[in-house]
Order: C-alpha cells, then structure tokens, then sequence
C-alpha cells in the first residue's frame, strides 16, 4: 500500500491523497511513519468534511427550529457523548471493562456514529497522549502547543491523520475492528441518513410534532454532532487547565465539576490521569460521573462486565491528598482572614475539617469484586513505562 518517496509530493498528488482519504483513511502513499514524522501543517483538503459539519449549523435559518428537533439534538448529544466517554475512551482507550468480540463491534459502531473517527484512531492519539502528557511529543496539550491548537487544530494536521497500528495491537488484531477504522466515514453517514429518514417518517406520520426531515437532519446531526465535537474537545484544551489538582501527577491534568458536566464524568481528569484503568473517574460519590452509571446499567444487561474498581490503595492516597489540602486551607484561612471576626476564621476550617473527615472514611471502604478480564492491561503497562516517580507540582 505504501510506496518509498524521496521528495515533498506534488500538489496534485497531495490533493488526490486528501481526496482517496476521505473514503480511505488509510490510505497513505508515502507510509504513515513519514507522514506522522512531518511537521504540523493543516491540511485544508483533508479537512473539508469537518468544515462542512460546522457549517451544516447553519441549515437552521433556513430550516428553523421545533422543540422536538431540538430535543433530538439534546438527546444525541447526551447518547453519543456516553459513546465518546464510555466506549472509545474507558473501553477501548483503557480497557476498564470486558466485552464479547459481538459486543465488541456493536460499541465500535456506536462509536462511529460521533463522527470522531474509528475506534482505533482515536485510542492510539489517547494512549499516546497519557504516555506523553504535557510533553512536546503530546498532539494537544494546551501548554504545549497552546488552547485553540489543543482544541481544534491537532485534529486538522495531516500528520496526526494515520492510525499507527503498531501501538494498538490489542485492538488491530481484529478485522471488523480495522475496517471500521479505515473506512470511518461508513458509520457517520449512514447515521446522517437514518436521522434524515426519521425526519421523513417523521413529518408524514407525526405532523403535529412540527418538523421534517431537513430539520431533524441540521438538529439532529450537524449541530448535535458540532457541540459534540466542542463539548469532547474541552477536555483536551481545558482539562489541563481549569480546576484543581488532587494528585501530583507528572502532567498538568486537573478535576473539574463544569467539565464533569458537559462530558458525562470526565471532568475528574487529574484522578484519571493518576489511576487510568478504572471503570469510573469519579472516585467519591459527590463526584458525579454519568458515564460510569451508565456502564454499570449497561453491565446489568450482560453486554460488558469486569468493570475495574478503583484500588484501595489509590483511594487511601487521595484521602491523605485531601486531607493534606484541607490542613493547607485551614491555614491559608488563618492568615488570611486574620484581621476578620472569628467566625470568618472558623467557618473555612470548619469546612476543611469536614472535607478530611468525609475523605477519610473512604479509605476503609471495601473493594467491589473484579470480574474476569479477556485483556491485558493496557493503561498499566503504559503508567510503568512512562511515569515514574512524578516530580511534585503545585496544587
Ligand atoms: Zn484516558
Ligand atoms: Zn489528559
């Protein structure tokens, strides 16, 4: 497939190389390596289908708006960020369940229809990143490369386009898996049509709902889809920046509620990053964590089981993280407020002392049952090779 090239291409071959990859995302004439080996450049052409997708946003001044369109939108969004969050990133990213090789497949197709690529793609960019986080090697780190870089622009450079196969071995040994992944344009298409077919259905059986098919397809798909993409990217752009640090992990992850929001549970990116093969990043209950109740439903029904607790050990460290951060701001209250009344001065240490005592009975909670895993454990493997003994960071 992949032929030695010794000169920069032509810009008609780069142009019909742009064009081959939108249907085949594989399709890399000079070999993924060179072009992963190439310095950050957008590719324009290559990028086209995501400029139309926002600009697909538009179609609702020509098609305006119904509560029920709407509501199809809020609905997708919630269903295929869970996708996002729950199958790309805490299956096949981390592995922090199990599945059959048929349940498998079904939540890759799921997956597909995030119009985020294919499941392969997107675990070798995460993996990748959890190896190298905050590194020059790390394709969106805010401190890096800068936010709208983080955000947005990564996903428009041509080197990061290829799936390198090599690192994702657990997942590339399966046909249907790579197939997908290569023609990732299959699944979103085909969801575009169904959305648009239901639209049709829509407006001949229900007309009283007061919408049609070009509606539901601007609501349903493209700004669905748009917010989607935004929401998803937040945590790579602002999860490195906003919020607080439990852990001192060797990178700048933090733990957000406002994140935790828009992306269903993984907002609490610092405990992520500390411990990646949990089924849940929420590790206390006020740390809400949609995706993981969403994933114990889904055990319920037998699709997926073995879903990995977070280890006693790891929680003991953040009750003394906690507890150490209550202590700090115990203090910090008193210098700070020591011109104030003295119930301006008890009420922060009040409050820090309730925090260490509720983080402090976490620790002797008992460790659920692990169920039998079919995988190796891939984040483990990559937290030994790449972190070692973090150097500390500022809380
Ligand atoms: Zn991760
Ligand atoms: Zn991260």
């Amino acid at each position: 497939m992949s032929s030695p090239a010794s000169s920069r291409p032509s810009a008609f071959s780069r142009l019909s190389t742009a064009l081959l990859q939108w249907i085949d995302s594989d399709h890399t004439p000079d070999g993924p390596d060179r072009m992963r080996n190439e310095p950050d450049r957008v590719d324009w052409i290559r990028c086209i289908p995501f400029i139309v997708l926002h600009l697909g946003c538009l179609g609702v001044i020509w098609t305006g708006a119904s509560a029920f369109a709407i509501g199809a939108a809020i609905v997708l969004y919630v269903v295929r960020m869970f996708a996002v969050t729950g199958i790309y990133h805490r299956y096949f990213s981390h592995k922090t369940y199990s599945t059959s090789r048929v349940g498998q497949f079904l939540l890759a197709l799921w997956g597909g229809t995030t119009v985020q690529r294919g499941a392969l793609w997107w675990a070798y960019h995460h993996r990748h990143h959890h190896q190298h986080s905050d590194e020059p090697e790390d394709a969106h780190s805010p401190h890096v490369h800068g936010f709208w870089w983080s955000h947005i622009g990564w996903i428009t450079s041509r080197r990061n386009f290829p799936t390198d196969y090599s690192t994702i071995k657990d997942l590339a040994k399966y046909p249907e898996l790579v197939w997908l992944n290569r023609f990732d344009t299959v699944v979103p298409l085909a969801f575009a049509l169904a959305i648009f077919g239901l639209g049709a259905a829509l407006e001949t059986w229900a007309p009283s709902l007061g919408t049609d098919r070009w509606q539901m397809l601007v609501w349903g798909f493209f700004v669905s889809t748009t917010f989607l993409f935004h929401g998803t990217s937040c945590i790579n752009s602002m999860a490195h920046l906003m919020g607080r640090r439990r852990f001192n992990t060797s990178d700048d992850s933090r733990n957000s509620f406002i994140l935790a929001v828009i992306c269903l549970g993984e907002g609490w990116h610092n405990n992520h990053h500390r411990y990646q093969s949990s089924t849940r990043n929420g590790f206390y209950w006020w740390e809400i964590d949609p995706t993981y109740y969403g994933l114990k439903m889904l055990s319920w029904t037998g699709l997926i089981w073995g879903l990995k607790p977070v280890p006693k050990s790891i929680m003991e460290e953040a009750a003394r993280a906690d507890h150490q951060a209550s202590i700090v701001a115990a203090q910090h209250a008193q210098h700070a407020h020591a011109a104030l009344s003295p119930l301006k001065k008890v009420v922060p240490a009040a409050a820090a002392i309730a925090v260490a005592t509720a983080t402090s009975s976490q620790v002797a909670l008992p460790q659920k049952a692990e169920g039998p895993a079919i995988h190796k454990d891939v984040t483990e493997q990559a937290e030994h090779g790449a972190k070692q003994n973090p150097p500390p960071r500022g809380v």
